[in-house]
């Protein structure tokens, strides 16, 4: 039995830089990865699906060459092996760097293999025994497959098995228009797959409101890309070379084709074969690890960070999460999950940045909301760069002047919304940033403008 003051599984977002805090504060850390080191983001997730976005986005400018002037002789071709290639080449680097630097850390040893409680205070990794006062889960989750009909006859794709596709699917299916298969979804048509999207929901998306919806949907259809909203009994049938999806959708033919199906459905955390029952820590219906909002579990000195908390889906909030832990075990303060403002990216292009409420939370606070909306075409920036699609609103409270969120969907949106959040972090009178100057030309330019055409909620 090997003792340590910390044992950390897993290797996502927030347990390396735990593992290098607790080491540096002269505690013996132990860190157990199964898998590729970085977890989710740095593997199948964030980084992978940023990189083939990039790639996307240099084949849409290619086919759109012309509209800047720009002749090319010849046509533009996807090499999927060079595009695959230069995604491996980031995704390994990353890993293998993370693994060099945590091996190379004071205080910290790792492990590799499963990890699995034996008791709250102990986890066997393969034939190891390793004790810890206190153990952190940072295990994150997988991608769910739905128990849809004729799903088990289907050689289906996730985001996970996506990453080794060096080929083009001719015709891909892509069942959830959320987050996930929106970014796959324009990629592949961008490429030069045909994308049909499937959605159980009637719009994509649909926890954003539906002027972002409708936006995204009018996006993706300009591109070619067939969407099927209302699908409510998606059922699969294998074929000789193609697979049939039944979607039952209130429009269209009852069914589409394809030669590949990519399910992006959700996620479901690692939870369940964690030994979590031996070490008497509780999960949520879903198999969230319940924690409180210093993220410490129902015992007392096991704490749950990242996705497998069901506190974030994000990389940022994992992270996050390994800020709290760490600046209340380590200095004493006294940070909490609820202080956290909701933020987030949908990364199509162009990309969607998303702030606090969204306007139908506002309107259902009851509250005497403010609200301004502005069309990309009335930005500078975005007309001389040929990328007007989409838009962008702000909430504010009428009687407090602050900003309760906002939905910027444009070019250069990921970035712009961080001003406005910096603004609600500073518990800011909008006014202290409408009256701000911003660099021309530039997407932020258009925010103090957008604020001063703030009116009340209808
Ligand atoms: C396609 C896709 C795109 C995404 N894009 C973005 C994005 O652009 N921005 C963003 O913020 N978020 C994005 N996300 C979400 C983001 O990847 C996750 O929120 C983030 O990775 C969560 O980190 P984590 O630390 O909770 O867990 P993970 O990164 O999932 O890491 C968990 C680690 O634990 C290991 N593990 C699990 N169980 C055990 C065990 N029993 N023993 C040992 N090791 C174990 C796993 O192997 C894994 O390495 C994306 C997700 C997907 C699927």
């Amino acid at each position: 039995m090997k003792r340590y003051d910390a044992i950390i599984i897993g290797t996502g977002q927030a347990g390396p830089s735990l593992a290098a805090s607790l080491a540096k504060a002269g505690m013996q850390v132990a860190i157990v990865e199964r898998g590729k080191f970085g977890g989710t983001c740095v593997n199948n997730g964030c980084t992978p699906t940023k990189t083939l976005v990039a790639s996307a986005y240099a084949a849409r400018l290619a086919q759109r060459a012309l509209d800047y002037g720009v002749e090319i002789t010849g046509t533009a071709k996807i090499n999927m092996t060079r595009v695959k290639a230069r995604k491996d080449a980031l995704v390994e680097s990353t890993s293998t760097g993370l693994e060099k630097w945590l091996r190379s850390l004071a205080n910290v040893t790792v492990y590799t293999g499963h990890a699995r409680f034996r008791d709250s205070h102990s986890v066997s990794v393969g034939s190891e025994s390793l004790t810890g006062a206190r153990v952190f889960i940072n295990v994150g989750g997988r991608p769910s497959v739905p128990n849809l009909p004729g799903v088990e006859r289907i050689p289906y794709l996730t985001n996970e098995s996506m990453m080794d596709i060096d080929y083009l699917p001719e015709r891909l299916i892509v069942v959830g228009g959320s987050y996930v298969g929106l970014e796959f979804g324009q990629m592949y048509q961008r490429f030069g797959s045909h994308v049909s999207i499937i959605e159980m929901n009637s719009r994509l998306v649909s926890r954003e409101d539906p002027d972002v919806s409708d936006t995204i949907r009018e996006i993706l259809e300009a591109e070619g890309i067939e969407i099927r909203l209302n699908a409510k009994c998606i059922a699969f049938e294998p074929g000789q070379h193609e697979i049939r999806a039944s979607v039952e959708c209130d429009d269209g033919p009852p069914e589409v084709r394809g030669t590949h199906v990519l399910l992006a459905v959700g996620r479901v955390p690692n939870t369940d074969d964690l030994g979590l029952r031996e070490a008497e820590v509780e999960i949520d219906a879903r198999g969230y690890i319940k924690v409180d909002e210093t993220l410490k579990s129902s015992v007392d000195n096991i704490y749950a960070l990242g996705d497998c908390n069901g506190r974030g889906a994000f990389t940022h909030t994992a992270y996050n999460d390994y800020e709290i832990v760490a600046d209340n075990l380590l200095r004493g303060a006294n940070r909490k999950v609820s202080d956290r403002i909701p933020i987030y990216g949908l990364f199509i292009d162009p990309p969607l940045g998303r702030l606090g409420m969204s306007e139908t939370e506002a309107r259902q606070t009851g509250r005497k909301v403010l609200l301004a909306r502005m069309p990309m075409t009335d930005v500078a920036r975005a007309r001389e760069k040929g990328e007007t699609l989409g838009f962008m609103k702000i909430l504010a409270d009428a009687d407090s002047k602050r900003i309760l969120g906002a939905a910027v969907l444009g070019v250069g949106g990921d970035e712009a919304i961080h001003s406005l959040v910096d603004a609600m972090y500073g518990q800011l009178d909008y006014t202290v940033v409408q009256h701000g100057v911003r660099i021309h030309p530039t997407l932020s330019e258009l925010i103090p403008t957008a604020l001063g055409k703030l009116q009340p909620l209808s």
